[in-house]
């Protein structure tokens, strides 16, 4: 038998109601996606990566998927946001580097 059998992986309390993290997959930002891709990318800093194969609880309660959709969605929205001010950023300091060669190319003349 196995010692995590009907407990839930990330608040480790006992359910009735589990999903498999391995086998579910949830709509997610309009993707669907895998329970585990999605605790996978919200790993907490030096935990180890998740293995189907490691000894650790399978499943996952319901209470804690809604939290962890929630998460991940905030995560991908602040990682689109993050990637889209550094386009801005860029554009930006090139429009800047753009007009200083352009005054220094009026004082030459
Ligand atoms: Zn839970």
């Amino acid at each position: 038998m196995d010692i995590f059998e009907n407990l839930c992986r990330t608040c480790g309390n006992e359910c009735l109601d589990l999903l498999n993290i391995y086998e579910v997959s949830v709509k997610a930002l309009d993707k669907t996606v895998f329970v585990a891709e999605m605790l996978s990318s919200c790993l907490p800093t030096g935990f180890p990566a998740l293995q189907p194969t490691d000894a650790y609880p399978k499943l996952i309660c319901r209470i804690c998927l809604k939290k962890l959709t929630l998460v991940y969605e905030f995560n991908q929205q602040w990682v689109g946001a993050h990637s889209e001010f550094n386009v801005a950023l860029k554009f930006e300091e090139r429009r800047k580097r753009s007009l200083a060669s352009k005054s220094q190319d009026l004082k030459v003349l």
